[in-house]
C-alpha cells in the first residue's frame, strides 16, 4: 500500500469514527429528550466575543486577547462559549430542527422538555 493509499484509508477510518461518534451523541441526546446540534467551529478560537474581530493574532497560546478591543479570556473557554452561542442562535432562528427527533424519543421530549 502506497503512502497516499494509506493516508486515504486512515482518513476513511477517521471519518467513520467521527460519524459513529456523532450518531452516538445524537442517540444519547434523543434518549434524554435533548437535541444534539452540529455547529461549525470555524474561527471560534480566534473570534472576539466582545467585538467580533477575527484574527489569529488574538491568540497567545491559551490566552485570548483581542487585538482591536483588548477583550481577554481563556482561549478554550472563549471558543466554547462562542460555539454555545452559535448553537443558541441556530435554535432561536430555526425551530425546524425539533422535527428531526426520532418518533421513539418523542415521549421523552414531552416529559423532560429541555434543549440544553
Ligand atoms: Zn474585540
Amino acid at each position: 500500500m502506497g503512502n497516499l493509499e494509506k493516508r486515504g484509508s486512515h482518513r476513511a477510518i477517521s471519518d467513520a469514527a467521527w460519524n459513529e461518534l456523532i450518531l452516538k451523541i445524537e442517540y444519547l441526546a434523543a434518549k434524554q429528550g435533548k437535541v444534539a446540534i452540529k455547529i461549525n467551529p470555524k474561527h471560534s478560537s480566534v473570534e472576539c466575543r466582545n467585538c467580533g474581530h477575527i484574527d489569529r493574532e488574538n491568540r497567545d497560546g491559551e490566552k485570548f486577547i483581542c487585538s482591536v478591543c483588548g477583550f481577554f479570556a481563556h482561549a478554550d473557554i472563549s471558543a466554547a462559549k462562542t460555539i454555545r452561542d452559535r448553537s443558541l442562535e441556530m435554535v432561536r432562528g430555526d425551530t425546524a430542527y425539533l422535527r428531526v427527533i426520532p418518533l421513539n424519543a418523542q415521549n421523552n421530549v414531552r416529559r423532560n422538555h429541555r434543549v440544553f
